[in-house]
């Protein structure tokens, strides 16, 4: 039995040819004896009329196959937002395959259903045209990927997901072992350790796409589990690592928009990117740039600007452009300056006169106040604002006001930056020194490394788009003994690097070839593409904000006998 000749969105050009169409009832309107049927498919939707058909039974979902004739719409019934909006088929039988249930929401992409009842339906919310365009968007990211690593002679490997833990910063997911009570392999938060041992083995140019597993906080960027484009290669340098994933990032970009980026992306240092954006990831989707007035108040006798500079702090504005400046705004902002750890914020909006208006303008001098005006480019309703206070305040507090004020809401643009040299270590609350990357990352200056460690840069570089981080990637440590001496440096006792990385030591002991790689989140990039505020909105399977799927009701209890196998007894809460 065939069930269809075509697909819903191809009849267009068959007017007079006799079709067979399979799919669902995605609305019906009856009119006095004439039923209008859309039926979607996989391929999009097309209109049935059924006249003198029995129709009463067909309801919403309801999956058919429809036997007719296409012909044109009669005059002033064409529909230009459809594809198929100029033809429809006459009906000659409908046929049910299977009847479905009342709906649970309208399939609709206008109507917003509430997402816990999407994600227990979710085959449901999946036959949605904008999901369905999102699932196909998905597949055509990763064959782009595919496709423009194969041409550079990449070979994908699968690597292990019941792994020893990875330190990459987040908490690892854990399956207990039956075989051997009381240990636990972890999810891999990434393939890192493996990918690197293929470069050991000689694969010398790897890539995979990898589920990855991270025990965060959830947000709308976030997910427990994710899927990365992950890649390294040997003997190249972080130029060659950039402009390989560049070009993967294009052949999706130009698969899933029809025009690649101009490349390649632009770069930034991560100082550059704190200075100018006041954030790591920098949204360069729009100017307003932070600028430094330090010099400008040398000398000031504002006592506000003055103690800040003499403490070796800084003062930093940015000009808003001109808008509105009510008080309610002004204290709005203070407010969320003061939230991110500001001890105030200084508003100046420059009046139709030039004069400035703000709280603060007496205690400066004439030449000061022209100084900061002619830095920041003010024009006459330009409204800026000013920061004191230490510099990463003062940067962050202008870079999160910039984001507030600045950022567009279309995300149709797109806005790829490289950001490098990240600082290699960071300091943890307790005086402590983490990494920023990952403990596997190479720093620029091994000396500076060792006698001023919170002074290094690392080696590491990350891509981001519109402000959001995409990925992150390094040079690494091929040696064994820099390797030990990271580890020293974040407090890993020798014991504890014998334990947890003796087996890795003992690799990189066998002629290591210099290699360095990069990952990015498939999962964001997409999101970004398809222009959806919501990774849940890219992920088939999604789990909510607290880690939950409503559909199988996973993560669940299981029974007793599974624990004492695994040799778990739990504990009352
Ligand atoms: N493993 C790193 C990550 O997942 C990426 C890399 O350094 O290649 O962020």
């Amino acid at each position: 039995m065939i069930f269809r000749t075509h697909m819903a969105a191809d009849i267009s050009g068959l007017v007079g040819e006799s079709v067979s169409l399979a799919g669902w009832v995605a609305r019906r309107r009856d009119h006095g004896g004439i039923t209008f049927i859309d039926i979607r498919d996989a391929s999009g939707i097309a209109q049935v009329v059924a006249d003198g058909l029995a129709t009463e039974d067909l309801r919403m979902e309801f999956c058919i196959r429809v036997m007719g004739t296409v012909r044109a719409r009669p005059e002033g019934t064409i529909n230009a937002d459809l594809p198929t909006g100029t033809v429809e088929v006459a009906a000659d039988s409908i046929e049910v395959l299977s009847p479905s249930d009342p709906l649970p929401f309208m399939l609709d992409d206008r109507v917003d259903a509430d997402e816990r009842t999407r994600l227990e339906y979710r085959y449901l919310d999946l036959r949605r045209p904008r999901m369905a365009a999102n699932l196909r968007a998905r597949s055509k990211a990763v064959s782009a990927i595919r496709r423009s690593l194969e041409g550079l002679g990449f070979l994908e490997i699968e690597t292990p997901t019941l792994v020893r833990s990875t330190p990459e910063g987040a908490r690892d997911v854990l399956v207990p072992s039956r075989l051997r009570p009381g240990s636990f392999y972890a999810l891999p938060q990434s393939p890192q350790l493996f990918k690197q041992l293929l470069m050991i083995a000689g694969v010398e140019r790897y890539f995979q796409i990898a589920r990855c597993y991270r025990d965060e906080d959830f947000r709308a960027d976030r997910q427990l589990e994710f899927t990365q484009l992950d890649l390294e290669g040997a003997y190249w340098g972080e130029n060659e690592v950039q402009t390989t994933i560049e070009a993967a990032i294009a052949a999706v970009v130009q698969d899933l928009r029809g025009e690649s980026p101009p490349l390649p992306f632009p770069r930034l240092t991560w100082q550059e990117s704190m200075d100018r954006y006041g954030a790591d990831k920098p949204d360069l989707r729009f100017g307003m740039e932070i600028v430094d007035l330090s010099s400008e108040l040398t000398g000031t006798e504002f006592r506000g600007f003055a103690a800040t500079l003499e403490s070796n702090g800084v003062v930093r504005g940015i000009n808003t452009g001109a808008r509105e400046f009510p008080r309610s705004l002004a204290d709005k902002l203070t407010e969320e300056a003061k939230a991110l750890g500001a001890a105030g914020l200084v508003w100046m909006v420059i009046e139709p006169d030039s004069q400035l208006r703000s709280p603060v303008a007496k205690f400066l001098a004439a030449h000061e106040q022209k100084a900061i005006v002619e830095a920041l480019a003010g024009q006459p309703g330009d409204v800026l604002l000013l920061v004191a206070g230490p510099w990463r305040t003062a940067v962050t507090v202008l870079g999160q006001l910039r984001l507030s004020l600045g950022r567009p809401e279309g995300h149709r643009d797109l806005a790829f930056v490289w950001v490098t040299d990240f600082p290699m270590f960071e300091e943890t609350g307790d005086g402590n020194l983490t990494f920023s990357h990952h403990p596997f990352t190479s720093p620029q200056d091994v000396e500076v490394m060792r006698n001023r460690p919170l002074e290094a840069k690392a080696r590491a570089y990350d891509v981001v788009v519109n402000g959001v981080e995409l990925g992150s990637g390094s040079i690494r440590i091929h040696h064994p003994d820099l390797q030990r001496q990271v580890f020293d440096i974040l407090g890993i006792s020798a014991e504890e690097q014998e334990s947890r990385f003796g087996w890795f030591l003992r690799a990189l002991r066998y002629g290591t070839p210099p290699h360095g790689g990069f990952a990015f989140g498939i999962d964001r990039l997409v999101m970004v593409l398809q222009e959806e505020a919501n990774i849940r909105q890219v992920i088939p399977f999604p789990k909510t904000q607290t880690g939950h799927d409503p559909m199988t009701m996973s993560p669940s209890p299981v029974d007793e006998g599974q624990l004492a196998e695994l040799g778990i007894a739990l504990v009352e809460e």
